[in-house]
Parts: structure tokens; C-alpha cells; sequence
């Protein structure tokens, strides 16, 4: 089984990558942003408290995302792997993980970390608004309010699994083509 993880700012292109490298090894693309949205456009419960939070470029409460994250697994018992896009977002998220995965005998083979710089973050990201109409894209205040999060939150997760020896960073600048290759290398 291959499971990554793929980190990054909002914006960095884990989501465009993930497609691709999905694709190549046959993975289950898990991105909790995509699922979150699904879960908003059904108006489920979960929908409608997750959407409170996403307007504002909040994050969602962990243990929406957790008990989200484990039945999405569970639903695919028989995969190659998964892609996890968007997934885990803080501390909390990333200790439960593991010990989610090991509970489902399953483990972590890489994070790949995409970089990007934070102007070039800003332009796709408003580019992204006007393609998607994206309500979290849409306007600059929740744009930064998605970074703030990330630095504040998100960020400290690297350490994290750098501790663990799993961290593979990868420059996200550049052409498609040629960060996947990049991506695809950095895989063990
Ligand atoms: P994304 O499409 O990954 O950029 O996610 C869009 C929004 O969904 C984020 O700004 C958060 O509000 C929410 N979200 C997605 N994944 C998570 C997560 N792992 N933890 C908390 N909130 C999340």
C-alpha cells in the first residue's frame, strides 16, 4: 500500500498534483476540501456546520474531520492507497492520524510538502476564485484569513513529520509537467 500525504499552503497545487499521482499508482485521492464541499452542495448536517467555517476561511473542527477521514478509509478497503489532500491541518489531526492508521494497519510512506511563496499563493488563488467559484477564494480578506490559518495551524505539522523522517519537500513552482516528475521522484 502507498499512502502520502500531500502538504501545502491553500493554493500550492497539492490538488492538481494529487490527480496525477492517483492516476499513476492507481491511489484513492482523499481531499477533505472536496469532501467537505460535497457534503455542503447535499446540505447535509455535516454540510451546513462545515460551511459556517469555510465561508470564513476558518478550519473545521478536528473531529468532524477525523470521524470524515476514517470512514472515507474504511469505505475503500481493498485500495492500492490513498492520497491524503488537505489532510491533516493541525497538530491534533496529525497525532489522531497515526494513531488511526495504526489502528487500521495501515502506514505512512511520505508527506510530500509543496512549496510555494505566499504573492504567488495570493495570484492563484484569486485566479482559482474567479475559475471555481470558490466562496473561500472569493474575496481578499478570507484568502488571508486561509493563510494566517495555515501558518498559524498548518505549518507546525511539517516539524511533525519531519521528526518522523517522512518530509520530502518539493519546489511547486514551475510547470505541471515538470513538478510531477519532481513529486514522483521524491516518493520512496
Ligand atoms: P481546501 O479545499 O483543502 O483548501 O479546503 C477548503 C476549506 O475546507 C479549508 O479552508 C477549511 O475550512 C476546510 N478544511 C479542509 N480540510 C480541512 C482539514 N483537514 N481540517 C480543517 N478544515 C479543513
Amino acid at each position: 500500500m502507498l499512502n502520502l500525504i500531500f502538504f501545502g499552503a491553500p493554493g500550492a497545487g497539492k490538488g492538481t498534483q494529487a490527480k496525477k499521482v492517483c492516476e499513476k499508482f492507481n491511489l484513492i485521492h482523499l481531499s477533505t476540501g472536496d469532501i467537505l464541499r460535497a457534503k455542503i452542495a447535499d446540505k447535509t448536517e455535516m454540510g451546513i456546520l462545515a460551511k459556517s467555517y469555510m465561508d470564513k476561511g476558518e478550519l473545521v473542527p478536528d473531529d468532524v474531520i477525523l470521524k470524515m477521514v476514517e470512514n472515507v478509509i474504511k469505505s475503500h478497503p481493498k485500495s492500492n492507497g490513498f492520497i491524503f489532500d488537505g489532510f491533516p491541518r493541525t497538530i491534533p489531526q496529525a497525532e489522531a492520524f497515526d494513531i488511526m492508521l495504526a489502528n487500521l494497519n495501515m502506514a505512512l510512506s511520505d508527506v510530500i510538502h509543496l512549496k510555494v511563496d505566499k504573492d504567488e499563493l495570493i495570484e492563484r488563488l484569486k485566479k482559482r476564485a474567479e475559475l471555481e467559484n470558490r466562496k473561500d477564494d472569493s474575496n481578499i480578506s478570507i484568502i488571508e484569513n486561509r493563510i494566517v490559518q495555515y501558518i498559524e495551524k498548518t505549518a507546525p505539522v511539517k516539524e511533525y513529520y519531519s521528526n518522523q523522517g517522512k518530509l520530502r519537500k518539493v519546489e511547486g513552482i514551475g510547470d505541471v509537467d515538470e513538478i510531477f516528475e519532481k513529486v514522483v521522484e521524491a516518493i520512496s
